[in-house]
């Protein structure tokens, strides 16, 4: 029996149907929607680009970011068919600010798989589109209904908490189970009269969902007065609205020590590595860097790099990504007289250029001084 239920604390009226549950939903996302670039056109005939590039993008990242980042991307990759045959290092360079840049390889590659395998027309296929890099029962289902009509569900994690807090259903939102019990209520949701009964519905339900999730049934607070579906929420009637969906177990991290190094130029260009293809930040540009795991990198290990004079210590600071909790000591100092540094594939490289390498924002910071750094 799931602990929501044992722990039941107040009186519980009957669960609306499915239809009447929808057509609150609906009425609130008419009234309480976001205007959003990528939500231009009709849910069930938009556009696969804008949806596919979008729905990437926010993957792992809050809305304001990518509403930053998305004009600017789409100013450069109007089509499918630019992005396809643009150099990776240009798509990771257009993906700066949003992160995660894993994400921005599996664009590409979707896009080239679109043009070289459909003409560069996505099918209405939800198994062709599940098949594209990157692409996941979430991403599948939001792309098959916004763009297709299709009644897929599409279940993140702000619908996998509102429909876990709809019926008290108190199992782990990341256990295989509970991701095929949510997907089974949102199908339930989607084939009801008052979903299938209306042009888009099934997208406008998805995406009505995931707007409820981020605007109102929040991972903290929820703010149960002003849901549409406070009536019959089995969460709110016990009291157990925050209590659901249980919070994850704390993370790990791997620490990694990190110490960089700024070398100017007489011509003020500053001197650039790329990291190695596969890892962290595969492939992308920095100032010369040693890691380590067990220990920061000394000083000495820092002037072994490069044939450098002392070094200047310039500034401190810790970044965190999902797995790893890095510290970084930033350091500046001048080339040794006669020695050249742009070799084994360091290059310098002019600030004004650096807007278009592809830079983590650690690195970001560390070459282009925002930040403390100067
Ligand atoms: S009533 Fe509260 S807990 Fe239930 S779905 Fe609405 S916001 Fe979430």
């Amino acid at each position: 029996m799931p602990r929501a239920t044992r722990s039941a604390r107040s009186r519980q009226s009957d669960p609306p149907a499915p239809s009447e549950r929808i057509r609150a939903l609906l009425s609130w996302f008419e009234a309480s929607a976001r205007e959003l670039l990528w939500r231009e056109f009709p849910a069930g005939r938009r556009p696969f680009y804008p949806v596919l590039v979008s729905e990437l993008m926010l993957q792992q990242t809050q809305v304001s970011r990518v509403r930053e980042i998305y004009p600017r991307f789409m100013a450069r990759f109007p089509t499918v068919e630019s992005l396809a045959a643009a150099e990776e290092s240009e798509v990771l360079a257009a993906w700066t600010g949003l992160g995660y840049y894993r994400r921005a390889r599996h664009l590409h590659a979707a896009a080239r798989a679109i043009v070289r395998d459909h003409g560069s027309e996505l099918p209405p296929d939800p198994r062709a589109i599940r098949a594209l890099p990157g692409v996941g029962a979430y991403t599948a289902g939001a792309i098959a209904s916004l763009c297709f009509d299709l009644p897929t569900p599409a279940v993140d994690t702000n619908v996998q908490r509102v429909l876990q807090r709809l019926f008290a259903f108190d199992d782990d939102p990341r256990s295989p189970a509970a991701g095929r019990w949510a997907r089974e209520r949102a199908s339930e949701l989607l084939a009801s009269p008052a979903s299938r009964g209306i042009p888009g519905g099934a997208g406008r339900v998805n995406e009505a969902l995931i707007e409820l999730g981020a605007l109102i049934c929040t991972p903290r607070a929820p703010a149960c007065d002003r849901c549409p579906l406070r009536e019959g929420c089995l969460a709110r009637q016990r009291g157990l609205a925050e209590d659901i969906p249980p919070a994850a177990r704390r993370v790990r991290r791997t620490p990694i020590y990190c110490a960089s190094v700024i070398v100017r130029d007489a011509r003020d260009r500053v001197l650039i590595e790329q990291r190695p293809s596969d890892g962290l930040w595969a492939s992308m540009h920095q100032a010369p860097t040693i890691e380590r795991n067990d220990r920061p990198p000394r000083p000495r290990e820092v002037r072994e790099l490069l044939p450098i004079g002392e070094l200047r210590e310039r500034a401190r600071f810790s970044f965190q990504t999902t797995h790893r909790d890095l510290s970084f000591v930033i350091y500046s100092a001048a080339r040794r007289p006669g020695t050249r540094l742009a070799t084994g594939g360091r290059r310098w490289i002019a600030p004004s250029q650096l807007d278009r390498l592809a830079l983590s924002s650690p690195q970001r910071r560390i070459l282009t001084g925002s930040g403390s750094i100067a």
